[in-house]
């Protein structure tokens, strides 16, 4: 394993937070912080209404911003719902796709996310993917069956170079927005199953180059422990990615990581 082939993403998921002005003020805050950061990619994914107001916040910055979904056709009657064409003209870089919060209160499903994911390749984004077990698969140990599904159908057809443009964010659902973080070791156990089974699928080369972060309650006390882990490449954040200080701690933990 050399982890230094992979670039380390600390993405922040803003979830349904924050008004226009209270999204500048934040990336105001958070922009000279992490200005000297190199090696660690900063992603700020945020509600659609924040887009524009982030894009222009984080010009000529190191931060790249997101969205937290997307909907996969191109056009059409789908009223509420945004295209991947719409975001990525707007120069938005990335998009969360199967957060366990859509799969929970929005049915999404694997094959959705299958076609959300192609979706977003087809319009340039980068897509980040997120699986995870539930508590309750955790405890009838099926961790692995349910993540190698997961893994097999949102990526259903996506090709070995589409899938190195493709962020895997393992987020145990138990540990979203709980406060119950998986420990470090649970993490990496998952982590390098996820690999494991890319290279199965697509061939070690490539499993060795994608990036899997994780994320469930990573903040600024513990994430030097999980982005230190072999298979760890970062995280994917909620509440601590709102206060500029705490995300900016873990950035700078995975810097060292
Ligand atoms: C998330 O929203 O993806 C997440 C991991 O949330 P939290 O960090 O708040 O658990």
């Amino acid at each position: 394993m050399n982890k230094a082939v992979r670039k380390a993403v600390i993405a922040g998921n803003w979830k349904m937070n924050k008004t226009r002005p209270e999204a500048k003020a934040l990336l105001e805050e958070l922009k000279p912080m992490v200005a000297d950061v190199k090696d660690v990619e900063v992603v700020a994914c945020v509600p659609f209404t924040n887009l524009e107001t982030a894009l222009a916040a984080t010009a000529g910055s190191n931060i790249k911003i997101g969205a937290e979904n997307c909907h996969f056709e191109k056009s059409g009657a789908f009223t509420g719902e945004i295209s991947a064409d719409m975001l990525a003209e707007m120069g938005v870089e990335y998009v969360v796709l199967g957060h366990s919060e859509r799969r929970q209160y929005f049915n999404e499903t694997d094959e959705t996310v299958n076609k959300r994911t192609k979706a977003a390749l087809a319009a340039g984004l980068k897509p980040i993917v997120c699986v995870g077990e539930l508590l309750w698969e955790r405890e009838c140990n099926i961790t692995e069956e349910v993540i190698a599904r997961q893994i097999k159908l949102d990526f259903y057809d996506v090709s070995a170079e589409d899938l190195k443009k493709c962020i895997i964010a393992y987020e145990p659902v138990w540990a979203i927005g709980t406060g119950k973080t998986a420990t470090a070791d649970q993490a990496e156990e998952v982590c390098a199953f996820i690999r494991a089974t890319l290279a199965k699928l697509y061939g070690a080369d490539v499993a060795e180059a994608i990036t899997i972060q994780y994320g469930g309650s990573m903040n600024a006390g513990n994430a030097a422990e999980l982005v230190s882990k072999t298979n760890v490449d970062g995280g994917l954040i909620g509440g601590a990615s709102l206060k500029a200080a705490d995300f900016t701690t873990i950035i700078k933990a995975a810097v060292n990581g």
